[in-house]
């Protein structure tokens, strides 16, 4: 483990915004964690776990250890006729687990198709997409307390997973260094295509699906169009997660905009709060969408993205952040959430 000083972020990061740690390490292996925790630079100062750094955005220098975790191994802990247990290292790339799983025709994260970053990130927000989320495959989540350093299991019960949401990113955010997840993959063919989207293309593609890899490539298809690269304009996908209202919100939302888009949702949450309202569609209304402000700005096809157009700091984006959010909370009384964790 080679512990480095003031080290540019600027790669590390998919906004491409450039940051310096103060301290930096790379792990490659969970044996050497007993050798981080004990080192001072780790004990003295404040940490951050990174993986793909794809949903986090650096306002300012990080005034503390940052850890690039590498640490990578894919396991079958159980294995039957119906399941598999899977268990993989949270240094893993998220796609290159859902290419190892649809490869063996199994089922479950093969709508989560093409979403950068590692696996250790999943949980943190509970990844989504396409009608799917990591909760409804994950068994537990083995972590280290960053503190004792003891290692615990959490139950799936106990991620307390949300919309976009999880423990890790409220009661314990930044208390925990997660080493692996624990999927349950179905052997029986198990589709999920109540997406909208997801059905659309596979109809136009002409697509039976056969098989979970079927789907993967469906799913990476949509996206490589859909998605705006951060190889070629730095950002970290959808800034904001989508707002949820009662329905007596939306009725009042809807005496004023009668196209107000809705989708009423199935979630788990607090009876009346399941009505989804997109938040691109109210930053566009607000004006935003495809507008540049110096070297920050909004995605000219998703409004819910911003972007570094080149050379710029954490602090612009940010400061867009805000614009936004008082435009839309000044016209739609809503309060838009940031998804991307800012540090
Ligand atoms: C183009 C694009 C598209 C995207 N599409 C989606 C999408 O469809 N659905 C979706 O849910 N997300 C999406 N995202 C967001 C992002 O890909 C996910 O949130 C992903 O899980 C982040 O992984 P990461 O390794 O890059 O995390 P990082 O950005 O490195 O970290 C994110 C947060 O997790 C913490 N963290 C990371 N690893 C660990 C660990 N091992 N232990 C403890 N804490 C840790 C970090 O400290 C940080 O707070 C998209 C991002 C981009 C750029």
């Amino acid at each position: 483990m080679i512990l480095k000083k003031d080290y540019d972020l600027t790669s590390l990061n998919t906004f491409g915004i450039s940051a310096n740690a103060k301290f930096f390490v790379e792990i490659n292996q969970e044996i050497d964690i007993p050798e981080l925790f004990q080192l001072k630079e780790f004990k003295d100062n404040k940490k951050l776990f990174l993986g793909g750094g794809s949903n986090v955005l650096f306002t300012e220098d990080y005034d503390g250890i940052v850890i690039l975790n590498k640490i990578k191994g894919i396991e079958i802990l159980k294995e039957n006729d119906l399941y598999v247990l899977l268990k993989s290292k949270s240094g893993e790339m998220w796609h290159d687990l859902v290419l190892f799983v649809v490869d063996r025709g199994w089922w479950g994260i093969e709508n989560l198709a093409y979403i950068p970053g590692t696996v250790g990130a999943a949980p943190m927000q509970n990844i989504g997409a396409y009608g799917a989320e990591l909760k409804n495959t994950l068994e537990n989540v083995e972590a280290y307390d960053i503190e004792s350093g003891d290692k615990r299991i959490f139950t799936r019960e106990e991620c307390e997973f949300g919309y976009r949401d999880s423990i890790f990113k409220n009661k314990l955010k930044d208390k925990y260094f997660i080493t692996s997840i624990t999927l349950k993959l179905s052997k029986v063919e198990n589709k999920n295509l109540s997406y909208k989207v997801l059905q659309n293309y596979l109809e136009e593609n002409k697509i039976s699906v056969e098989n979970p890899r079927d789907v993967s490539d469906a799913v990476t298809g949509i996206r490589k169009n859909k998605l705006s690269d951060p190889k070629v304009i730095g950002n970290a996908g959808s800034f904001f997660k989508n707002i949820f209202v009662e329905q007596e919100k939306l009725k009042k939302l809807q005496a004023v905009w009668s196209d107000i888009p809705f989708f009423k949702e199935d979630l788990p949450t607090q009876a009346g709060e399941v009505i989804k309202i997109p938040s691109g569609w109210l930053i566009e209304q607000c004006g935003f969408k495809g507008k540049r402000f110096g070297n920050v700005g909004v995605h000219d096809k998703q409004a819910l993205v911003l972007v570094n157009h080149g050379g710029a700091t954490g602090k612009e984006i940010k400061d867009l952040a805000i614009q936004i959010i008082d435009a839309v909370r000044e016209k739609f009384d809503l309060i838009l959430v940031p998804e991307v964790n800012l540090i």
